[in-house]
C-alpha cells in the first residue's frame, strides 16, 4: 500500500508522490468534494462546507444554510418523494427555521467576526453567525491525469462508466462518487466490488444497476403533530405511494414512519428490497425508500 497523492501517467502506470508503479488494471475511486459556488464575496470569509461543519463545538446562535438535498435540506429533499419535502417543510416551520425556497444567493459579506450576511436575488438580506454551504458535490478528477489514460468525463466532470464500471480507457475502471451514479456509501461499496471483480476476471459479468439500489433518508423524530400524507400500497404490497399519486409516475416506496430507528429503517430497507427481488424472480421498477 502506498499512501500519497496519485496521478495517472498512462493506462498502465500511476505515480504516487513521485514513485511510479505499473498495474494491469486501474480503478479510480477518488470521490467528490463540496462545490464552492461562484457567489461574490463567499470565499472572502470563513463559510462552512459540509466537510468542516462537523468541527463546530457549540450550537451556533444562528446558521444560514445554502443549498438543497439531504445535507442542506433546503429546496427540500428534491430527489425524494414530494410528500417527504412537505413533511420536512412542516417540521422546519414548527422549529422556527425560515425557508427561502427558490431564492438565489447573489452576494456574501462578513461584516464582523462571527457574522455573515447573505444577499438574495430578491434583494432581501439575511444575517447569521455561520454559513453552511451545501450546494452539492463535485468530482475529484482535476490533476489526476485522466486525460493521459484517455478516461472520458461527462459535462459535470464525473468519470463516464458503463454498467460494468469500465471507463473509456481499456483496463481502467471507476467506482463510487467519482462516477456520479449514486452518491451513497452502500452504492460506492457495490460499485467497488463490481469494478474489482470485472477488473480481475474476463468476461466481465457483473453490472451495477442504480435502479435496484434502495436508499433511505433518515430524519430525527418528526413528532406526533406532523401531518404525514396517507400512503397506499400497490397491488403487490411492495410499492407505497402518497394516496392519490399515480403509481406509474411515483415509483417511490415508503418503508417506515416517524420515529423509526436507524437500525429498523435499514432492516426494513434491506428486507423489502430483497423480498421484492425474490417474489417472482424479477426486480421491480426503480423505487426508492423514504421516510
Ligand atoms: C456530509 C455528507 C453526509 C453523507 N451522508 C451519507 C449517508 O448518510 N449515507 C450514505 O450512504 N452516504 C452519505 N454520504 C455520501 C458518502 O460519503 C459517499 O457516497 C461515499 O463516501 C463515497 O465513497 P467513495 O469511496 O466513492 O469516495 P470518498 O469517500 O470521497 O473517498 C475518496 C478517497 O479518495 C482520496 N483521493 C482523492 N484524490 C486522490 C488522489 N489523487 N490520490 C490518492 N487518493 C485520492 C480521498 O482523499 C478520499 O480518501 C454523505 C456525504 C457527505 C459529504
Amino acid at each position: 500500500m502506498l499512501e500519497g497523492r496519485a496521478r495517472i501517467r498512462s493506462e498502465r502506470r500511476v505515480e504516487v508522490d513521485g514513485t511510479a508503479i505499473g498495474a494491469g488494471r486501474l480503478i479510480v475511486a477518488t470521490g467528490t468534494k463540496p462545490v464552492v459556488p461562484p457567489i461574490e464575496g463567499l470565499a472572502d470569509g470563513p463559510f462552512l462546507p459540509s466537510e468542516t461543519v462537523w468541527d463546530l463545538t457549540r450550537v451556533p446562535a444562528s446558521l444560514l444554510v445554502l443549498g438543497g438535498g439531504p445535507i442542506g435540506c433546503a429546496r427540500l429533499l428534491g430527489k425524494e418523494e414530494p410528500a417527504a419535502s412537505e413533511v420536512i417543510a412542516q417540521v422546519f416551520k414548527r422549529d422556527g427555521i425560515e425557508l427561502r425556497l427558490g431564492a438565489k444567493a447573489v452576494r456574501v459579506r462578513y461584516p464582523a467576526p462571527d457574522t455573515v450576511r447573505v444577499e438574495l436575488d430578491d434583494g432581501s438580506i439575511l444575517d447569521a453567525q455561520h454559513l453552511l454551504v451545501a450546494v452539492g458535490p463535485t468530482p475529484v478528477t482535476e490533476g489526476l491525469g485522466l486525460e493521459s489514460a484517455g478516461v472520458g468525463r461527462d459535462e459535470r466532470g464525473f468519470i463516464r462508466t458503463d454498467e460494468r464500471m469500465a471507463t473509456s480507457a481499456r483496463g481502467v475502471f471507476a467506482a463510487g462518487d467519482v462516477t456520479g451514479r449514486l452518491l451513497f456509501t452502500h452504492a460506492a461499496d457495490e460499485m467497488g466490488r463490481i469494478a474489482a471483480g470485472n477488473a480481475l476476471r474476463w468476461p466481465m459479468r457483473r453490472r451495477f444497476r442504480a435502479e435496484w439500489t434502495p436508499w433511505v433518508t433518515f430524519t430525527r423524530d418528526i413528532g406526533e403533530d406532523t401531518t404525514v400524507p396517507e400512503l397506499t400500497a400497490s397491488a403487490d404490497g411492495l410499492h407505497w405511494h402518497p394516496a392519490g399519486a399515480d403509481a406509474a409516475t411515483s415509483p417511490h416506496m415508503h418503508l417506515a414512519g416517524p420515529g423509526t430507528s436507524l437500525r429498523e429503517g435499514k432492516r426494513l430497507a434491506r428486507e423489502r428490497f430483497f423480498t421484492a427481488r425474490l417474489a417472482d424472480g424479477t426486480l421491480p421498477q426503480p423505487y426508492r425508500c423514504a421516510i
